[in-house]
């Protein structure tokens, strides 16, 4: 159970306690879930299960196991899903671009041009989409071996 005074207010920390489809990967102390207005077809997010509202404000193991996971992510994107590019990004306050003040790691799948032209930047993934991708996602991670 989550340890957290922001509950009511804070987005990620509802995601975290409500869980269920919206939840791509579980794992001890972060979880993945689509970015609800995607960069790009794919763009992740992996957020801390504690409420730390920010990179300097988590502790390094963690930041650790989530950059694994980044890189785990990253790799699929690229060897499975036809990504020719990946752009990690922490965003550290809201003048660096942080809107959900609660850690979080952006994981941003980059495609040359004439991949997905339908794909409109920045619009809300339908339910479908979002169940394809995390089908994808899930299934792929599940058969890595490093
Ligand atoms: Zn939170």
């Amino acid at each position: 159970m989550l340890v957290c005074g922001y509950m009511r207010k804070c987005i990620f920390c509802e995601i975290y306690n409500s869980g269920g489809e919206t939840v791509v990967i579980k794992r001890s102390d972060h979880f993945v879930i689509f970015d609800k207005f995607p960069a790009s077809l794919g763009h992740i997010l992996i957020i801390t299960s504690k409420h730390y509202k920010n990179l300097l404000a988590t502790p390094q193991h963690t930041i650790n196991s989530m950059m694994e996971t980044a890189k785990e992510i990253g790799k699929t994107f690229k060897e499975r899903l036809d990504a020719d590019g990946i752009k990690i990004v922490i965003n550290t306050d809201k003048p660096a671009g942080q809107e959900i003040m609660h850690m979080h790691i952006h994981v941003i799948p980059r495609y040359l041009p004439h991949k997905h032209p339908r794909f409109e930047p920045h619009k809300e993934m339908t339910e479908k989409e979002r169940k394809s991708m995390r089908k994808r996602i899930v299934t792929e991670i599940e058969n890595q071996t490093y």
